[in-house]
């Protein structure tokens, strides 16, 4: 038997070459590095910073550490010794060729390649090659654009990208099957200098909140603070399902999610799984994952079982926002193309199976000065704690002021799968605190000095204030942005999105309410008000006038939502509707304010994000159309054929009476499949017809997406009445609880 059209258990599976091959590599690096300590192989397929010291001139290697902290050009002649030094560096390690690595707006990484080879000389018809490597081509690149994502900034005929090395993150080689590429991580942007990508906003936004930050931190009297940097941890959830189920699956290889199956009778109902013991065969995955993270200097921490079957979470500790981006992306691919090597499929979509949870990449956000220290930790002194309040006021405040954007940068078309059913917080942006937090900004406000002092507390050295206690963070799960003792983690980002977009958004919005909290400070400074009284009064204003924001209860509740209402929240439903912020100017005015995205920039993201919702969605309705009449219409009308036989044979008046209401329940989810796939069809061709995107996806949100939702109710109906031998495709139960039965 084939064994791609094999439908069955995967531990029956017929042997395939490529089942043969699922643990091939990982025999060849797990066993290698299997007793070897992390430590003696972390970060050795990168250009660490170690590999400079050794391998440039003292005085490049000078110049690459100030560039690093000042953020200066480097010079041209030090990128010529990079250049060389890297190219020996890799080409000593069986590396052919370079690429500019960087992440275009299609949601994945692009590359493209080229060998270090150039010509050295020719003889008649004999070439000679050697491998050379110039410090432009390491600097700079002008990958052929037209095909990437634009927006509409950059018309065909001027097709040039121009990609720029980002020196803060380092170069690594991807390992392929047989050879290995030296990989340059790199801003994009076109012709006229627009960002085309994900990194340049992010980049944009860290130097504008560094300046906001010092400044401000400098009012409260931190004043040799001299850079400030975002921190990022970014949890990732996905889903492992056997490669030979998910090739059988045409809706899993186009469109990353079943777009029909029915309900199993075990679902997550038991919740049995979180944390739950973890099957072998994925292990195997998540050693041979992490040995190929770590080789690649990407420090993932935890791992474990998520909520749903099959589901999954890894996490690293936090690095510097512009570095933990890059990381995510870069785990993405490693994850994706490890799971292959031990026949798995990876899934980041946000919601691959109905009725269970979706994935979610939890952005775990702090910001710390250049000393190092995390300044949303209560510090030891009354001084830490004060800066600490202000700090946690202006994020507040931010939240509030920002809602509107933060909610678009999340805005994705997968994500709306998962935003507010009851698995990940609501579409609508809250800040949770803790009790204890906000009763220390309540008694701020009213200088209360009342509370008993707790002996776990923290001194602010004001006698009329309270103490603050120091691991008062109790958790609160369905917050999108909820303070967690030391950080924010916002959870409201999906599994597939990039953390580049909502990651900049945070540090633009803090960046205004820093540079506004600083104006503020000033004007009470210049009426002779002494420091900490002007900061007490700056953190209590904050907090008056963003407190609306914070809700420390339960988010997935409908009470919520009206709450929300009343307090005038925004709530933005679906995608599309947040994409509309994108266009209003006084919700993106901050954002060309602290430089991060000029307005044709904004306009351009936009254009890109709203096409791709549609096309998204259209793909969607076509894929399920085709399925509908390819898989469930064929076993449907078996099972009548056979049904009918039977009812004709019978001489039992009772069973022609049960027998006839199972062929009428067939019959009429036949009749409403056909139904719906003639409705949805015309409704596509009408959206066809409509060209501003805005307008279509309004219709496709309100015409083609409902249908969507029936003509899955008709297949999943016919799925669950007829006989397996019917059935065509893996059903959920097979896909989601195979794993554990395996090697
Ligand atoms: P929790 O117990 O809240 O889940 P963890 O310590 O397990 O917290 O961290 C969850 C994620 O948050 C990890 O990726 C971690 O690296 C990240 N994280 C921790 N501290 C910070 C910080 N200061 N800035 C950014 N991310 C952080
Ligand atoms: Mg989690």
């Amino acid at each position: 038997m084939n064994p791609m059209t094999y439908r069955g258990p995967t531990y029956l599976r017929p042997q395939s070459d490529s089942s043969a091959d699922h643990h091939g590599p990982y025999r060849q690096h797990g066993h290698k590095l299997a007793n070897a300590p992390v430590s003696s192989f972390f970060g050795e397929l990168t250009f660490s910073l170690k590999n400079m010291r050794e391998r440039l001139p003292g005085d490049v290697y000078k110049q690459i550490l100030t560039t690093l902290h000042t953020g200066n050009r480097l010079p041209s002649e030090a990128a010529t010794a990079v250049a060389a030094a890297v190219k020996d560096w890799a080409v000593q390690q069986g590396v052919s060729h370079f690429c500019h690595w960087f992440q275009p707006m299609t949601g994945s990484t692009a590359e493209k390649h080229d060998a270090f080879i150039s010509i050295q000389n020719s003889f008649h018809s004999e070439l000679s090659v050697i491998e050379r490597f110039s410090g432009s081509q390491l600097v700079q690149g002008e990958p052929d654009a037209s095909s990437l994502p634009s927006g509409g900034t950059r018309t065909t005929f001027e097709a040039r990208g121009y990609t720029a090395w980002d020196i803060e993150s380092p170069i690594f080689i991807m390992e392929g099957a047989v050879g290995k590429t030296l990989c340059i991580p790199t801003v994009y942007f076109s012709y006229s200098g627009d960002a085309l990508d994900y990194k340049t906003p992010l980049l944009r936004s860290q130097k504008a909140l560094s300046q906001a930050a010092c400044g401000f931190l400098k009012r409260l009297g931190d004043v040799d603070v001299k850079k400030v940097t975002p921190t990022l941890g970014a949890e990732q959830e996905y889903f492992l399902v056997d490669a030979d189920f998910a090739s059988q699956r045409p809706d899993l290889l186009l469109t990353g999610r079943t777009l029909l199956g029915a309900s199993p009778s075990k679902g997550q109902q038991l919740e049995d799984h979180y944390f739950g013991t973890v099957p072998n065969r994925v292990k195997a995955f998540w050693e041979d994952a992490e040995r190929e993270l770590y080789r690649l200097g990407i420090p993932v921490k935890t791992r474990h079982n998520e909520v749903a079957p099959s589901q999954y979470e890894l996490a690293p500790i936090f690095e510097d926002a512009n570095i933990a981006a890059d990381h995510n992306a870069l785990t993405m691919e490693v994850l994706k193309n490890v799971a292959k090597r031990h026949g798995f499929v990876c899934l980041f979509h946000e919601k691959p199976f109905k009725g269970l949870n979706g994935s979610g990449k939890h952005c775990n956000w702090s910001i710390s000065n250049d000393k190092g220290e995390n300044l949303l930790e209560p510090g030891h002194t009354p001084h830490q704690n004060l800066r600490f309040l202000a700090i946690v006021a202006s994020i507040v405040a931010a939240v509030h002021r920002h809602g509107d954007m933060l909610r678009a940068s999340i805005a994705y078309y997968g994500n709306d799968f998962r935003l507010g059913a009851n698995e990940a917080p609501p579409a609508v942006l809250s800040v949770f605190l803790g009790d204890f937090l906000e009763e220390i900004f309540t008694k701020i406000k009213s200088k209360d000095a009342s509370k008993p002092i707790d002996p776990q507390a923290i001194d602010l050295g004001l006698n009329h204030l309270p103490r603050i206690n120091k691991d008062a963070t109790d958790r609160n799960r369905t917050s999108p942005f909820a303070f967690t003792g030391n950080k924010f983690e916002f959870r409201a980002p999906g599994a597939s999105q990039s953390v580049s977009m909502p990651v900049a958004v945070i540090n633009a919005a803090v960046t205004e309410v820093f540079d506004f909290a600083s104006g503020r400070l000033d004007e009470l400074f210049a009426k002779g008000i002494e420091r900490d009284t002007a900061v007490i009064q700056v953190i209590s204003e904050l907090y008056e006038q963003s407190k609306a924001v914070l809700f420390s209860g339960n988010n997935y509740s409908d009470e919520w939502l009206l709450e929300a209402g009343r307090r005038n929240l925004p709530h933005y439903k679906t995608s599309s509707a947040a994409f509309e912020v994108l266009r209003d100017e006084q919700q993106v005015k901050f954002l060309h304010d602290a430089g991060v995205l000029t307005p044709a920039e904004i306009q351009a993201r936009y254009n890109m994000q709203i096409e791709r919702y549609n096309t998204t969605l259209s793909i969607d309705a076509s894929m399920l159309i085709e399925m509908a009449l390819q898989f469930a219409k064929p076993a449907a009308e078996q099972q009548l054929c056979q049904s009918h036989d039977l009812l004709a044979l019978t001489g039992s008046q009772t069973l022609k009476k049960t027998l006839s209401q199972y062929i009428a329940t067939i019959e009429g989810a036949l009749d409403s499949l056909l139904t719906e796939v003639e409705t949805m069809k015309g409704m596509l061709a009408e959206a066809e017809g409509i060209h501003d995107e805005a307008k279509r996806s309004e219709f496709l949100d309100n015409s083609v997406m409902p249908h969507l939702g029936l003509l899955r109710d008709a297949c999943d109906l016919i799925e669950s009445q007829v006989a397996d031998e019917f059935w065509p495709l893996p059903r959920y139960r097979e896909m989601l609880f195979s794993q554990a039965y395996t090697y």
